[in-house]
């Protein structure tokens, strides 16, 4: 039997290659049949599936989960840097706005404090002391 990777010649019904250790042939799980080729992909005797095969089709279909959860992953970093990104801006937007906010506060305190609680402050003060010295 000759070792299909290395070409090294192996004693009929080797399981591996004596030179590279490549499987050279398959055991059924299910019969315990033995001298299946590798490439088999069911059992000549009972027609069970190989473990080869079993084996491969469950590595593909971890391959496909693992990358269906990268895929999720993924996104959910894409939303949360975007959640972020507009949380951020949020701020920003809050603190550029209230500058001027301030500012138009500000002078609308100090617009009421000099036109109206002042003049109304010296007013109350004068009536006092007219009234006080009895002046007219
Ligand atoms: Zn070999
Ligand atoms: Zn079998």
């Amino acid at each position: 039997m000759k070792c299909p990777k290395c070409n090294h010649e192996n004693a009929d019904g080797a399981k591996f290659c004596s030179n590279c250790a490549t499987q050279l042939c398959q055991v059924c799980p299910s019969c315990n049949a033995t001298n299946i080729p590798v490439e088999a992909k069911f059992c000549p005797v009972c027609g069970n599936k190989l473990n080869l095969i079993a084996k491969e089709e469950e590595l593909v279909n971890e391959c496909e989960r693992l990358s269906k959860e990268e895929k999720l992953l993924t996104l959910a970093l894409e939303e949360y840097a975007y959640e972020y990104k507009r949380f951020k801006n949020i701020w920003k937007v809050g603190i550029i706005l209230s500058i001027p906010c301030f500012f138009i506060f500000s002078i609308l305190i100090w617009f009421a404090y000099t036109n109206y609680f002042r003049p109304q402050y010296e007013l109350k003060l004068l009536k006092k002391y007219k009234e006080k010295y009895k002046l007219q």
